[in-house]
């Protein structure tokens, strides 16, 4: 069954990979035996080290992915270094929190540049890359927000909706070119991202007593639904969005 999951010589290229989701990723590939990409716009020495601890091989590339001017430098950049991307997963994101009434144009933009324009320009550049080779697995991280409205992320919203809608779209597009585009939709997590929640005392609780798992997931939580989509495993599967909630959207 192992060799269903192997991703012995495949070439992940992982963004947002120095911390949170994107490491927990980006080490459960390589432990899959992926060699990682660490592409961002803070150095991931950490992860890098530790994916080369695993006897993997792992390299950083500067990219600030809040302008769509950074895509084809990156791609450019990993395809000299690596020769190949079989994997892509756009993990990097932001969130900007503020009442509907007052949200500002330049925490919509902020949001929806990284988190959706970006994603989406990305996808495409490594798309063709992967369409011309017949084969490659495109993961995008999504959110309980692709499902749910959620309260003052106007922008975090939108932009999740996007992404499950564009990972629907690119399958259709390229399911029969050999290229899988899926999404990861994941729970509360407790990283940086969600560091804001997880100290008010008030929010806190109310989410711990939501999720049926009764506890906050670990980013290493994301790591095997990663996996499962990087690989042969997941050949047949096309525009999924699959949850890693501890339950929460079945409650
Ligand atoms: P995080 O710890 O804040 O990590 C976000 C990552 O994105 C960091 O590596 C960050 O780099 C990178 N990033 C942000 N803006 C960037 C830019 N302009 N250029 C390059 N890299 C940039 O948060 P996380 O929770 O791991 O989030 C990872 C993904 O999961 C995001 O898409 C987020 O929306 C999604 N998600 C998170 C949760 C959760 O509960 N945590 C739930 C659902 C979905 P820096 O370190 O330099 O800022």
């Amino acid at each position: 069954m192992s060799g269903l999951f192997d991703l012995t010589a495949k070439v992940a290229l992982v963004t947002g990979a120095n911390t949170g989701i994107g490491q927990g990723i980006a080490l459960a590939l390589a432990e899959a035996g992926a060699d990682i990409a660490a592409a961002g716009r803070s150095p991931a020495d950490d992860t890098v080290g530790k994916v080369r601890g695993l006897g993997r091989r792992a390299e950083n590339f500067a990219a600030d992915l809040s302008s769509v001017g950074a895509v084809q430098p990156l791609v450019d950049a990993v395809l000299a270094e690596f020769g190949r991307i079989d994997i892509l997963v756009n993990n990097a994101g932001i969130i900007r929190r503020a009442d509907a009434v007052d949200f500002t144009e330049a925490d919509w933009d902020a949001v929806m540049d990284t988190n959706l324009k970006t994603l989406f320009f990305l996808c495409q550049a490594a798309g063709k890359h992967m369409i011309a080779r017949g084969s490659g697995k495109i993961i995008n991280i999504a959110s309980m927000l692709t499902f749910q409205g959620g309260v003052r992320v106007p922008s975090y919203t939108a932009s999740k909706a996007g992404v499950g809608g564009l990972t629907k779209l690119l399958a259709n597009e390229w399911a029969a070119k050999g290229v899988q585009v899926n999404a990861i939709a994941p729970g509360y997590i407790a990283t940086n991202n969600t560091a804001a929640l997880q100290s008010d005392e008030t929010r806190n609780r109310q989410i711990m007593e939501r999720i049926p798992a009764g506890r906050w997931g670990d980013p290493g939580d994301i790591g095997g639904a990663a996996v499962f989509l990087a690989s042969r495993a997941s050949d047949y599967v096309q525009g999924h969005i699959l949850a890693v909630d501890g339950g929460w959207l079945a409650r």
